[in-house]
């Protein structure tokens, strides 16, 4: 799977555009590694307009079998030791599948296309969620699994990329081609704007809410199993729960009156008093995705772009940034995810 190639020459400024999780991973780690990194973010500090805003942040390698090819699993197994490793405090205390006894099919399905999960009765849920006792039969539980607040974890990773003695410029409108004839290495992650490099890319629309109760604790992600969505209710502190996410194969970033009773329902069929929460935010993201929806670290003699990070950027960003890093510390390339020109 991985061999060497030549690396680029010269000295080492890097130059990263966009500040969404993979490029602020890509900065941190090669920042940290030595090169002089400057981060450019179109958008301000608040960095609404970045997909990565409209996260879960779940970090479920596992889970994410299901649906995913091994590459995922794979990406993911190691970014997880990777966030353990830069921030010690990540959550992770598991993630929690649960199903109604209509959809138990579709959960006895799950459970087979995923690894690494133990099956929790009736009582091992309540032990488990004190709130969801006599909610669920059964229910499985992956407790490697971790999540991330993106809201939090993205200043917080800039914050550090600034303590590695990188840059960051935020209302920076960075063009890849200017900054090559400038600087060493251009790293291009500027999601789904760019498609002028790579116009394969396309937007695949994930809505969520965010409500506000005092009635129901969790103290990780609970996943619904559904059979179009993978539905989930994210604790997010402060009585504040992320509903998530659809995935539709649209690039408008409305939320429709269908998906929102789906993710209220699911949230509701969690636990009832979601009912009277308040809603706190409806939104929705456009997921980077290429056509087989795995990422691809792109390179293009002192040109590289990372993207395509599609439902996985969480989970995958601090993978990636370590295959960008040894391939320009010692030319490894990962045939799964990277390609020369
Ligand atoms: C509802 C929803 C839930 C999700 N849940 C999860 C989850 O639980 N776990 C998980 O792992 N993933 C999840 N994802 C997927 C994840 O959000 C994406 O994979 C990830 O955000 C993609 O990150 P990115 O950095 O590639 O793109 P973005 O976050 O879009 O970042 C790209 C950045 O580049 C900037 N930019 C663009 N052009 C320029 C330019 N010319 N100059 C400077 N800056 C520029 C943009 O402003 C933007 O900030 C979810 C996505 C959605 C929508």
């Amino acid at each position: 799977m991985l061999q060497t190639t030549k690396t680029p020459s010269g000295d080492t400024s890097i130059n990263v555009i966009g500040a969404g999780i993979a490029g602020t991973w890509q900065a941190l780690t090669l920042a940290r590694a030595g090169y002089g990194v400057t981060l450019h973010e179109r958008d301000s500090r608040a960095m609404t307009q970045a997909t990565s805003h409209f996260a879960g942040g779940m970090l479920a390698p596992w889970c994410e079998r299901e649906t995913s090819e091994p590459v995922i699993t794979r990406l993911g197994i190691r970014s997880l030791e990777l966030w353990r490793s830069v921030l010690p405090n990540t959550d992770f205390n598991g993630s929690l599948v649960v199903a109604h006894p209509r959809d138990r099919a579709d959960f006895d399905r799950f459970a087979k296309l995923t690894t690494d999960h133990e099956r929790l009765d009736k009582d091992g849920v309540a032990k488990l969620e004190p709130s969801l006792d006599g909610r669920f039969r059964e229910a499985l539980f992956f407790p490697a699994e971790g999540h991330v607040e993106p809201r939090s974890v993205l200043p917080k990773l800039q914050e550090m990329l600034s303590e590695a003695g990188g840059t960051i410029e935020f209302e920076s409108d960075a063009a890849p081609d200017d900054l090559a004839r400038h600087s060493n290495v251009v790293i291009d992650c500027r999601g789904l704007a760019a498609r002028d490099r790579l116009p394969e890319l396309r937007g695949v629309k994930g809505e969520m809410i965010v409500v506000e109760t005092n009635d129901v604790e969790l103290s990780r992600p609970v996943r619904v199993v559904h059979p179009r969505w993978p539905l989930y209710v994210i604790p997010r502190g402060n009585g504040r729960f992320m509903l998530g996410a659809t995935s539709i194969e649209s690039e408008d970033t409305g939320v429709s009156v269908r998906s929102a009773l789906e993710l209220l329902t699911a949230a509701y069929a969690v636990h009832p008093a979601f009912a009277e929460a308040r809603i706190v935010e409806i939104g929705a993201g456009l997921r980077p995705a290429l056509p087989d929806n795995l990422p691809r670290i792109a390179i293009d003699k002192n040109s590289i772009a990372v993207n395509g990070l599609y439902r996985h950027g969480f989970l995958l960003a601090p993978a990636l940034a370590e295959l960008t890093l040894n391939y320009l510390q010692r030319g490894l390339i990962d045939n799964e995810v990277m390609q020369c020109a």
